[in-house]
């Protein structure tokens, strides 16, 4: 696989201490076939290998002290650039409903999302509607129907037995409905064909004329190899739309498609669809791809979905108090350290992650007891010490420390660890928001 090629090439670089041209030009050459053969296509492969060998030439990488880890750092760089550098969040329209219609091949994905995509934002608080817009197939609408009740959404649909229907009225007709029923998100599943055809397009770019939509969202098959450029494109000219949806990511290929139609369309991708159950659907975390191309492993994504499902209130009453500007102190620690237990073996969750067997030694050197005694340390401290770390001098870290039954150093380990977490938890706070994130792991 691409992640496996390109870690045995990272492994053998980061161990130089001085990179020659020709070392350069080596990794260049075994990065750009493990990008073929994970289907990335060609133009992209040239543009993105062109990159990355101007800069792992430079004099900076040059004079740095580990030249083969600044090389892998570009990569890293380079394949977050390509993906969309920043994570892309649904724009929702300032007046609802927010219409969010859906195009791309049949077969692609569409119909399933569509239910991941209500599922989702049901559990944000949300009311969407699905809209049955695909006429095409007998058992579309029916299929849409089923999925729609898997998620609990309303679907709006053509009456039964009014011959095959317009799917632009339908579509049109929706917006309405909507209206007059109060639902703040409206999905609008659309028809595909096997192949590209200009029928398709003029249907898929009517519909989106009658709804006006605040995303399109091309669905694609992450499955596709190098059919994905020219898919892509034909979708971009005959439709446009805002965002990319990568389905079945869950299949053997890994992130090919995901490249090239990033770098191509220069087009966000948005989610990512990773099986057919309702929750096997994620946030596209540009970031968190490009590790797993690199496969570092996706443990981020695994804590995020771990969260969603268990803890959803206290990761709220988090997000609260980083708005309101509030610090982050070592009562919110406690329950993150609360959090992760919930979550039971982390060394099981680690051992979901794809790629994850080779550090199978890292993972058996994990002591899970760790968390059980960050969190006695923790619990030793007095309530005002928890809500204001400042207090601990010398003599408390002392008293601390006996009550947890360990060292000075574990204390003052812990505390620099916290107040690392602390750190972040500003940023995200000046970067804007985001997730709550968890503090970092022993
Ligand atoms: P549409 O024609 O674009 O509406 O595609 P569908 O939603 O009907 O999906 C086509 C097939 O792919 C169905 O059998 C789905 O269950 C399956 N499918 C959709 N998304 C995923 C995914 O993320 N992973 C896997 N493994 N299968 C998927
Ligand atoms: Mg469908």
């Amino acid at each position: 696989s691409l992640s496996d090629r390109l870690t045995t090439t990272f492994k053998n670089l980061r161990g130089k201490g001085r990179l020659s041209e020709a070392d350069v030009d080596a990794t260049i050459r075994e990065i750009r076939r493990a990008l073929l053969d994970a289907d990335v296509a060609l133009p992209v492969v040239r543009a993105f290998t062109g990159r990355v060998r101007e800069r792992a030439l430079s004099a900076e990488v040059a004079q740095a002290l580990n030249p083969g880890q600044q090389v892998v750092k570009i990569v890293n760089d380079e394949l977050i650039g390509i993906l969309g550098g920043e994570t892309r969040r649904v724009h929702f329209a300032k007046r609802p409903p927010t219409v969010i219609m859906l195009a791309g091949l049949q077969g692609a994905g569409k119909t399933t999302l569509a239910g991941k995509l209500a599922h989702w934002l049901k559990a944000d608080g949300h009311r969407p509607m699905l809209v049955a817009a695909d006429l095409q197939r007998p058992n579309a609408v029916n299929q849409l129907e089923v999925v729609g009740s898997r998620a609990g959404a309303y679907v709006y649909a053509p009456e039964p037995g009014n011959g095959v229907g317009d799917p632009v009225q339908v579509a049109k007709d929706s917006m309405e409905v909507a209206k007059s029923k109060l639902y703040d998100v409206v999905i609008v599943d659309t028809a595909g064909r096997l192949g590209i055809d200009e029928e398709l397009m003029r249907q898929a770019a009517d519909i989106r004329a009658a709804v006006d939509p605040d995303e399109v969202l091309f669905v694609i098959d992450a499955m596709i190899g190098q059919d994905a450029v020219a898919t892509a494109e034909a979708f971009q000219q005959g439709v446009d739309f805002t965002g990319v949806v990568l389905s079945k990511l869950d299949g053997d290929s890994r992130g090919g498609a995901a490249l090239s139609v990033a770098e191509v369309t220069g087009k966000p991708i948005m989610f990512a669809s990773t099986g057919e159950g309702m929750t096997d659907f994620e946030q596209f975390h540009p970031d968190r791809m490009a590790d797993r191309i690199l496969d570092m492993g996706d443990i981020l994504t695994l804590i995020e979905q771990a969260e969603r499902t268990f803890d959803k209130k206290e990761a709220e009453k988090l997000q609260k108090k980083v708005e309101a500007g509030e610090d982050f102190d070592l009562n919110d620690f406690l329950s993150q350290m609360a959090a992760i237990k919930k979550m039971g073996s982390l060394k099981k969750m680690m051992g979901m992650i794809p790629g994850m067997s080779q550090y199978r030694e890292q993972l058996d050197n994990f002591d899970e007891r760790e968390v059980d005694r960050i969190e006695a340390i923790v619990r030793s401290m007095t309530p005002q010490e928890r809500a204001n770390p400042k207090l601990l001098n010398g003599s408390r870290r002392a008293r601390i420390a006996k009550g947890a039954g360990t060292t000075v150093t574990a204390v003052n380990q812990l505390m620099e660890r916290f107040s690392q977490a602390q750190k972040m938890m500003r940023q995200m706070r000046s970067g804007g928001g985001g997730m709550p994130g968890m503090p970092q792991m022993p």
